[in-house]
């Protein structure tokens, strides 16, 4: 049957849509910089960030000159570095201006110098810093990151940035990303060279994260003090209507969700943010949107300014935006999927199985030191994704488990097998799968291996994905060990090769020594926990073990000669995420009593008096009184324990896990039944019901 057109389709496009035609106009990328300076400014800065060398003083101030002019051609009066302090995915920012003095003729002028645009100090003695920094000793300066373009928010331009003490010390998320970002381009180029790459000049990291996030209305976010001072709710039972039909799952978007995040996408667009897909997640009121992949550097960047864009656009849309990763207990969680992989300059991804022998032989090497990585280094991989907020999620059967293995795929894993017991390298991934459907519908290429979503780390054809990361976390730092275990995976290679071991041998040996990693199967299995145990796999439950791994002679060592962390930084990091769960759940179980105190348990008694003036007698009634009691208990419980919450780092954090933990669940089951039992209009908050379906 041939499509009969009623008339002729349009030759040619000639008119944009507005969110397609501002696409970029916000974002100084290298297209936009190249048009505004001239060659030899351009050929400095390039020169500049190829070498880590500063520019030289004339051409770093015509570099300005003309960002500022950019900038101010785009409305803005300021700029300001744009940095990520130890506090999760929020920015820093020290609004400055191009307004400037000549001290010669004493008046104001417009100016913006190099200097300016490459660095600034500030006092960087108030954020977390794991004791790197005392009071007193508060100078700290931001870097702009060259590989990432300065962009316009507002009325601003922004420069992003790294953030570093006085002293050199890191007290940012980016700095340890960029170091270990060196490290892999280093030990990956020496590896290439010994497999006979004699063109490469620099192999990069890229990710593209999958943002998942609830979205409810504004105003039910208000009523819940839990969730604007936690980001999750502490109380509430499951909705009558969850998750349990996959009602949700793909669906069309309600309709102001999708006004939202139209105007969200359009917003990130102009920034340069390359968002090409968004989907409902599997809960009810949960999303996701995802763009196109970028260096790792930029993708941290961009991750946190998206999620900037979609919390002020909630606001102008009455809506609030939710990231934490387990808002509501019940109905699954918030993760932030990081596909991760490596490239050369020479427009090579490294984790393509490739056609010839020796992109094959290739491929076989990258995963085998991916294999040493994951096998040496899980447990930083598994610190790196520890939060307060994650603990909920990692191993509950709606995400990863918290322990780290490698997901090959059942073909490429047998291979890599083989290859250790010294089979041929070349031969997988020569073939292409396809999956014939009916005449219409042409065949369709499928990939080498099957979707694994229950692995922490599985092979998606031509790239890893991270799948353990919470929605919550700034990127920078997973993506950060992820890298630096690579680098030591590719380290630990080529320094063999380098002492006289034949190449095949070391890829072989590579891959025998780290198979107790390898593992395929279904990740929320009881399989899982035998053959982590068999091979030795760590099973790190909870963040503060995780946390305590940071600091592991072995990890010490390999910050050390990778020039990631000095041995202060590991301790200071450590300390800082501690510190930061600790937190959270004091947060937690203060808020937990105020609503206790003050809402809940005052609406539970004034439904008992009532009871009581009608004089009736049932099971309910006492059921109702004898939950009232339990609910007094463990309100007293929790407020003791948190009273008795120790100091220091590492015990507050214990401390807030084995006690406070269980002290706070005590006291939310009597009072989620509770909310089953008492009458509804005198119920102080918006229940599930309510937060998850009433935008809809
Ligand atoms: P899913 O179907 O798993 O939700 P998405 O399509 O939402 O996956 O996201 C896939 C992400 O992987 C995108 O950001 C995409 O750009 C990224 N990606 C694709 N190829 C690579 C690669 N070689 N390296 C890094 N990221 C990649
Ligand atoms: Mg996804």
């Amino acid at each position: 049957m041939s499509i009969h057109w009623t008339h002729d389709p349009p030759k040619q496009v000639v008119a944009l849509p507005d969110a397609l035609a501002k696409i970029s106009s916000k974002v100084l990328d290298d297209v936009t910089l190249r048009r505004l300076v001239d060659p030899d400014v351009y050929g400095a800065f390039e020169q500049c960030r190829r070498s880590g060398e500063p520019m030289p003083k004339a051409q770093a101030n015509a570099l300005a000159t003309s960002i500022r002019e950019w900038a101010q051609a785009n409305n803005c009066i300021g700029y300001s570095h744009w940095f990520s302090p130890m506090r999760g995915p929020v920015h820093g920012e020290k609004l400055e201006t191009f307004m400037a003095l000549d001290f010669k003729s004493g008046r104001l002028m417009v100016n913006l110098t190099g200097a300016e645009l490459f660095q600034t100090e500030t006092d960087g003695s108030s954020f977390p810093n794991g004791g790197l920094r005392e009071t007193h000793q508060a100078a700290a300066y931001m870097g702009w990151d060259t590989a990432s373009p300065p962009f316009i928010y507002g009325q601003t331009l922004y420069i992003p940035s790294v953030f570093i003490a006085w002293s050199g010390d890191a007290l940012d998320q980016k700095t340890p990303l960029l170091k270990a970002n060196d490290a892999l381009d280093k030990h990956a180029l020496r590896l290439l060279r010994h497999l006979g790459d004699s063109e490469s000049q620099a192999v990069v990291s890229n990710v593209g994260w999958e943002q998942e996030f609830f979205v409810i209305d504004r105003e039910h976010y208000l009523s819940r003090p839990d969730l604007v001072a936690t980001g999750r709710t502490l109380f509430g039972q499951s909705p009558l209507r969850g998750q349990q039909q996959s009602l949700n799952y793909f669906a069309k978007m309600p309709i102001r969700v999708r006004r939202y995040l139209d105007a969200a996408r359009e917003r990130m667009w102009e920034l340069g943010i390359s968002i090409d897909c968004a989907h409902n997640e599997v809960a009810p009121a949960q999303h996701e949107i995802s763009p196109i992949f970028s260096l790792t550097n930029l993708a941290a960047d961009t991750n946190v300014l998206a999620m900037e864009v979609l919390r002020d656009l909630a606001f102008e849309h009455d809506l609030a935006v939710l990231f934490h990763e387990k808002p509501f207990a019940g109905i699954n969680g918030t993760g932030k999927h990081n596909n991760w992989g490596l490239n050369t300059d020479t427009g090579h991804n490294l984790f393509v199985p490739g056609e010839t022998a020796a992109e094959n032989r290739r491929f076989v090497a990258f995963v085998a030191a991916l294999a040493h990585a994951v096998h040496k280094h899980g447990d930083l991989l598994r610190a790196s994704v520890s939060s307060s907020g994650n603990d909920h999620r990692l191993g509950a059967q709606e995400a990863p488990p918290a322990i780290i293995t490698l997901a090959l795929g059942k073909s490429l894993e047998e291979h890599m097998r083989a290859v250790a017991r010294g089979g041929a390298l070349e031969g997988y991934g020569m073939q292409t799968k396809h999956l014939p459907v009916a005449k219409n519908v042409p065949d369709i290429k499928a990939s080498l291996e099957d979707r694994n979503r229950t692995a922490p780390f599985p092979f998606c054809g031509n790239r890893f994905e991270f799948r353990a990361v919470g929605g919550n976390q700034h990127i920078a730092f997973p993506l950060a060990m992820v890298n630096a275990a690579m680098a030591a995976g590719l380290k630990h290679m080529s320094d063999r090769i380098d002492a006289g071991d034949a190449v095949d041998t070391v890829i072989r040996e590579t891959i025998a020594q780290s198979e107790g990693v390898l593992f395929s199967g279904n990740g929320y299995s009881d399989a899982l926990l035998a053959h982590a145990k068999q091979h030795g796999v760590a099973h790190l439950a909870t963040s503060p073990e995780a946390y305590a791994q940071l600091t592991a002679d072995k990890n010490i060592a390999l910050f050390g000669e990778l020039g990631i962390f000095s041995e202060r930084e590991a301790h200071a990091r450590r300390a800082v995420l501690e510190e930061g769960f600790a937190t959270d759940i004091a947060i937690e179980a203060r808020t937990m009593l105020r609503m206790l105190r003050t809402a809940i348990l005052p609406a539970a008694m004034e439904d008992l008096r009532r009871d009581a003036d009608t004089g009736l007698s049932s099971k309910l009634l006492d059921e109702k009184r004898a939950e009232v009691q339990t609910l007094l208990g463990a309100t007293e419980a929790l407020a003791s324990t948190l009273d008795a919450m120790p100091d220091g780092a590492s015990e507050a954090a214990n401390y807030a896990q084995r006690m406070l933990r269980p002290a706070m669940v005590a006291a939310r089951a009597p009072a989620d039944r509770l909310e089953g039992m008492v009458d509804e209009q005198l119920w102080p908050y918006p229940t599930y019901n309510d937060l998850v379906h009433d935008h809809h």
